[in-house]
């Protein structure tokens, strides 16, 4: 299926491509809209990723896909959540921290906590038409490091130990990293449901 992506960010493309390897993926400048961008300021990913999907579908009128992801912190009641990309930001996300700055705050308000419990999180939103989306969000479990260990991967990735396989999630290979992801695993379930729409649309 020919899916447009609500994002103004093209990375956002290539993180999703290897794990909805079946589905076309398009930008919103592909529909001839430039500049798309939305105010993520939902109180949950579902909310942020419903949010540009349904700007995007209202806007070009055709299949809108959007994701929206983070890391959720169970002694931190759930943050950074859907503030990730912006947690420690001195001025409310106006100035964000560099990766590495968001996990040193991170890692500072975790220091007396004993509960290391986290989990990555995955929302993907799939708009066909005003009244017809589907919804998916997964979850990559693992455990809060005291200190970033490997070198690949993004963001919190560093910090997140994954005890059945024994390793933090910066230091799986692409592969391994798209089968076990938290995006990964959202995208396997969406391939399902397109295959199906595909059978009996
Ligand atoms: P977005 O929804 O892709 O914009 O992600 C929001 C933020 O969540 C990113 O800036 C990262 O800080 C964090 N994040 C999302 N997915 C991952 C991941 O796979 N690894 C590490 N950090 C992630």
């Amino acid at each position: 299926m020919e899916l447009f992506v609500a994002t103004g960010n093209a990375h956002k493309l290539l993180e999703l491509a290897p794990a909805l390897p079946a589905q076309t993926l398009k930008r919103p400048e592909d529909a001839g809209l430039r500049g798309f961008d939305v105010e993520e300021d939902g109180a949950s990913f579902m909310d942020n990723a419903m949010k540009k999907a349904l700007t995007l579908y209202r806007l070009i009128g055709k299949p809108s896909l959007a994701d929206d992801s983070g890391l959720a912190v169970r002694a931190l009641g759930g943050a950074p959540g859907v503030l990730s990309a912006r947690y420690g930001s001195p001025d409310g996300g106006e100035t964000k921290l560099d990766a590495a700055g968001r996990n040193r705050f991170l890692l500072a308000r975790m220091a007396e906590e004993e509960d290391r419990s986290c989990a990555f999180v995955c929302c993907l939103v799939l708009v066909l038409s005003e009244d017809r989306f589907f919804a998916v969000q997964e979850t990559c479990p693992g455990q809060l490091l005291r200190e970033s260990r490997g070198a690949g991967g993004f963001g919190y990735d560093p910090l997140v130990w994954l005890p059945e396989l024994g390793k933090t999630v910066a230091e799986l290979g692409v592969d391994e990293k798209n089968r076990v992801s938290h995006r990964g695993r959202a995208c396997a379930r969406l391939n399902g449901l397109i295959a199906e729409l595909d059978r009996r649309p």
